[in-house]
């Protein structure tokens, strides 16, 4: 009886054994696969990318649109004499130049995300279309060309600048919009001016009432709207 229900047990167990041994050897080698995967992940998504990889990567995604659609050179300068500039456009002798502050990462709640932000709007002052400012003959509104940004340049240049972890592309967008409107923000020192946060809105205005620059809660909505990809704001 002993012997029958040992030798039942070990039997048993040896055949448990046998049937876990194949399983136990898929579970090592799907972890081994699932290390592998995840050291390749955290190789490729774990750089921290600098101002000089956005621009370059601005620059090859758009050198040749540039060159057939406007035949256009362009060129983004990293300003070494104002390194703290957030960024300006002209447009001379088939040049069209991207200047932005070399150091402006270095600026309270900058990110390279918002950093992208500054050089897409930049480019949208030429690309975007729409209302041209007054004294222009090139330049679209300040709106129009945020609305480019978070709407067509930066999820272009975000797809080829994957952050850790990935995060989905329209509340990357926002995110970026927020750490941008934060920095200007805090750069402008204005504690009179309500802080713009994602929680409020704008109030509306007719369409077309600002050229300049819209208020600082305008441009968050503005990013925020663009990057749900629905219709930009009625604040500028
Ligand atoms: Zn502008």
């Amino acid at each position: 009886m002993t012997k029958v229900l040992t030798g039942s047990y070990y039997s048993t167990s040896s055949s448990k054994k046998m049937l876990h041994l194949r399983p136990m050897k898929f579970l090592i080698l799907a972890f081994f696969i699932f290390s592998m995967i995840t050291f390749k992940t955290s190789i490729s998504f774990s750089k921290t990318y600098s101002l000089q990889d956005v621009a370059a990567t601005l620059e090859s995604t758009y050198k040749q649109p540039f060159k057939n659609n406007h035949n256009l050179e362009l060129k983004i300068n990293l300003n070494q004499e104002e390194p703290l500039y957030f960024g300006g456009a002209n447009l001379n002798n088939g040049v069209f130049e991207i200047n932005v502050g070399a150091d402006i990462l270095t600026l309270p709640a900058m990110t390279t995300d918002a950093a992208t932000l500054i050089l897409c709007h930049e480019l949208g002052h030429l690309l975007s279309g729409g209302a041209k400012k007054p004294n222009s003959t090139w330049a679209s509104t300040e709106g129009q060309s945020d609305y480019f940004a978070a709407t067509d340049c930066a999820p272009k240049i975000f797809s080829q600048m994957a952050d850790s972890p990935t995060t989905p592309m329209s509340a990357r967008i926002i995110a970026a919009g927020q750490a941008l409107i934060e920095a200007i923000y805090i750069f402008m020192d204005v504690p009179q001016m309500p802080r713009p946060s994602i929680s409020r809105r704008e109030a509306l205005t007719e369409p077309g009432t600002s050229v300049n620059y819209p208020t600082l809660q305008c441009r968050l909505d503005t990013f925020v709207d663009g990057a749900k990809g629905i219709a930009a704001p009625l604040c500028w």
